[in-house]
């Protein structure tokens, strides 16, 4: 049967528009990053929508940590090029608790490279409370992955020092060089917490009976304590995130950090077990890779984009900030920000 000339000429239209016209619009997709007023605007909005938010609690198992104003409150954005859009209370310095526990995992891989956090840790999540001793029992590995409260023990124990002193100040100084600030620790914190960390002695212990601790079992749990202790506002912790978002490149000081090989490793496993036994749904609603902390903040990283910084101190029951979530997921829903999406 013979062509019809007529449908042969709008195949070829169709073809074309295929080629030319659809095709490229959906790769763009991707491409086409938010602006800069776009960015400014969405911080602002996060932040009025939710400041009057007041579900949740201060975390009191750390006693000083009940003392933070419950009503502080903070939104930042640091770009991968190094901008800075804030709404709130974003130079308050709060303790990083656990948001530490991914940079300290980075310095590591930069020590000793990624094979040595999956075999002398492990990278599984295990859907349990950050210090849930339980998951030691459960998992195999022992100390599980360099996120929750034993592996994160185990990460500060692999960093290469001589002393616990020398151990403590490379970590500081490394959190300094992704942050282009000089932090410290927050006195009166790491005091409370010292007094009250049996439970994360206890993970010290058991993974010295399992030979998955690389120092002293004491002498790592006090350096870790002080590393959850060392305080960071949200625009310093954002500049934090935002070099990971920048390849391991800080986008403010410019000096390259972390080897970009390590990037996705990290991010990796902040998107499998940041959120601890909410990662599930927080990969589900915000979809992205991002770490909490008990002190109230949150940092989400967009690869290659941004980091987001929510900053509030009442947390829910898994010791997640609540209205540091509700910023980041309306943030990254309105700018279309998932990593699985394929963007606005
Ligand atoms: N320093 C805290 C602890 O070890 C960190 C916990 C957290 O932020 N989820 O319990």
């Amino acid at each position: 049967m013979k062509t019809e000339p007529r449908f042969l000429r709008q195949g070829l239209v169709l073809m074309a528009w295929l080629l030319f016209v659809a095709v490229p619009v959906q790769s763009q997709a991707r491409d086409n990053p938010p602006t800069s007023a776009e960015l400014k605007a969405v911080v602002q909005e996060a932040y009025d929508k939710f400041k009057d938010v007041k579900d949740g609690a201060n975390a009191n198992y750390i006693p000083e940590l009940d003392k933070v104003p419950s009503d502080l409150f903070g939104v930042a954005i640091v770009t991968a090029k190094g901008e800075v859009f804030v709404a709130g209370d974003v130079d308050y310095a709060f303790s990083i608790q656990s948001v530490s526990k991914p940079f300290t995992a980075a310095l590591v891989m930069q020590q000793q490279g990624a094979d040595a956090i999956a075999e002398k840790i492990g990278v599984e999540p295990t859907g349990l409370k950050f210090n849930a001793i339980i998951a030691t029992q459960l998992i195999p590995q022992v100390s599980v992955n360099p996120l929750v409260n034993s592996g994160a023990i185990a990460s500060v124990s692999m960093v290469q020092a001589d002393s616990a002193e020398a151990r403590f100040n490379t970590i500081l100084d490394w959190f300094n060089r992704l942050s282009a600030a000089k932090l410290s620790v927050i006195e009166d914190v790491y005091k409370s917490e010292a007094a009250t960390n049996q439970r994360n002695r206890a993970h010290a212990y058991i993974l010295a009976a399992s030979d998955r601790i690389y120092s002293d079992p004491m002498e790592a749990t006090d350096v870790y304590t002080r590393q959850c202790s060392i305080g960071v506002t949200a625009k310093q912790l954002a500049v934090m995130g935002a070099t990971l978002a920048n390849g391991g490149t800080n986008p403010v000081s410019k000096q390259k950090v972390l080897d970009p090989k390590y990037v996705p490793k990290v991010l990796s496993i902040m998107l499998t077990a940041g959120f601890y036994n909410e990662s599930g749904i927080w990969s589900y609603t915000a979809g992205l890779p991002a770490k909490t902390g008990v002190g109230g903040g949150i940092v989400a990283v967009v690869p290659g984009r941004m980091a987001i910084v929510g900053f509030s101190p009442r947390v829910n029951d898994a010791g997640n900030s609540i209205r540091a979530m509700k910023a980041i997921e309306f943030i990254s829903d309105k700018l279309a920000l998932s990593i699985f999406g394929s963007g606005k």
